[in-house]
């Protein structure tokens, strides 16, 4: 065990303060036990805690931090933007630019807003397909999660094709049953909610690879499949590259997958660690937004000049960095590792990436959905990820999180963390 009696202070403190005594329920470490430790600074690929512990850290503040904590270029623009003030509430410069620099590298944007979370992008892409549409169905895919809004906070009830419950309280029932919750990568599921529901169907929406139960990937031809019944029945297709916008290519998912959605919601890498989101897509269904069309969406610190000026150094070093080969030979090296790892330790793990994204499910697999995902099994996730921790790797305190490589990463900390691995393992 690492040192931890600050962290333990602190935490016992902010008990009293904050329900649960976390900001976002899954730093709260109830998946794995334990409590969450408090970080003080980060740097590259590392973390500090209060306690002075050093983490490898493969969360990378769930995503944003692909090149790293404190990439000297992102810190020296905010600090820029930050002496010229910290809100305007009016147009500034970085919104314009960032603007035209995502759609350079995201094709299918004819037009972006921001706002400022990833929650707020799917909000509003939900909104705009509704306004657009004059409809109000929507189909998601259970594990798939698009922030914590209303109609968005739907699972599957078992079964093909049931209209959702509410997977919070606090959500009315009434909003909850225009959401159809469908088993990922079931093709024929999809196609039968097309059947029974086309005309009533506003958006489709999925994320670029469903990367908040673990890390499964689409089938050939399913994104396609999902196009094509958008398409004929008029429905907009909505795709959630809040995740894996910038961090799978420059262009995303969408880059990858040789797709051309109507809407893409961004966040994470957009905001390099600033609060930020985007949703952006067909200029005809993006002007339905105020003030150019009825559908209202705003925000008084939408577009905000650090955070612009953050994302735009972000992608900037992205280019700059040739990060993309970078993180995939990484990624690469990782995935031998652990495999061969798991194999050595007769462990059944499934190993699933796609360039810096990656899990292991603790099952036979395969896992191509939610319900093969759950297969997994969770109290030896724990002890995995507990042993990892004593070791000084920090993975994702849940089974059900995917584990991010930056460019901060090298070589040597990839043989550390198998090394760690294959110890770990064998205890297990
Ligand atoms: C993180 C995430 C969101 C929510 O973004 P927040 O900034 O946490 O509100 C939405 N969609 C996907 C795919 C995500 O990974």
């Amino acid at each position: 065990m690492l040192p931890r009696g600050k962290s333990d202070a602190l935490f016992a403190e902010a008990l009293n303060h904050i329900p649960g005594g976390v900001n976002s329920p899954v730093r709260a470490f109830r998946a794995v036990g334990g409590a969450p430790f408090f970080v003080t600074s980060a740097k590259g690929a590392w973390i500090t805690d209060v306690d002075g512990n050093r983490l490898l850290d493969y969360v990378g503040t769930w995503g944003p931090a692909i090149l790293g904590h404190a990439y000297p270029g992102i810190i020296d623009a905010v600090k820029a933007a930050a002496d010229r003030g910290t809100s305007f509430g009016i147009p500034n410069p970085g919104e314009v630019t960032l603007a035209r620099r995502v759609k350079e590298w995201v094709p299918s944007i004819g037009k972006i807003r921001f706002c400022n979370s990833g929650t707020e992008a799917c909000m509003s892409a939900i909104r705009l397909a509704r306004g657009f549409t004059r409809r109000d169905k929507i189909i998601k895919f259970d594990g798939c999660y698009h922030g914590h809004a209303d109609s968005l906070l739907v699972k599957a009830g078992s079964g093909a094709l049931t209209f959702g419950n509410p997977d919070s309280a606090g959500v009315p029932a009434d909003f909850a049953k225009h959401t159809l919750v469908l088993p990922f990568n079931d093709a024929e599921a999809i196609r039968a909610a097309f059947a029974a529901h086309g005309p009533e169907i506003a958006a489709v929406i999925v994320e670029g690879v469903p990367a908040n139960a673990g890390l499964y990937l689409p089938r050939p031809g399913y994104y396609e499949l999902i196009t094509q019944l958008c398409r004929d029945a008029g429905s907009v297709f909505i795709f959630d590259e809040v995740m894996t916008g910038f961090r799978l290519a420059k262009g995303g998912a969408q880059e990858r997958y040789s797709l051309t959605p109507d809407l893409s919601c961004f966040g994470k890498i957009i905001g390099a660690g600033l609060p930020v989101g985007a949703f952006g897509g067909r200029t005809d269904i993006m002007d339905c937004l105020a003030p150019l069309g009825p559908v209202y969406q705003a925000g008084t610190l939408s577009g905000n000049p650090l955070a612009m000026a953050a994302g735009l150094a972000a992608l900037e070093a992205l280019e700059a960095t040739k990060a993309y080969e970078r993180l995939e030979q990484l990624g690469l090296q990782l995935e031998a590792g652990m495999v061969e790892a798991a194999r050595a330790a007769k462990i059944p793990v499934t190993w699933q990436r796609i360039g810096s994204m990656f899990c292991g499910y603790f099952t036979e697999g395969p896992v191509w959905n939610l319900a093969d995902a759950m297969k997994s099994d969770r109290a030896r996730f724990a002890k995995f990820f507990h042993g990892m921790l004593a070791e000084g790797i920090y993975l994702a305190p849940s089974q059900f999180e995917a584990g991010f490589i930056s460019t901060a990463h090298t070589p040597e900390d990839i043989d550390a963390t198998v090394r760690a691995a294959a110890k770990v393992l064998k205890t297990l």
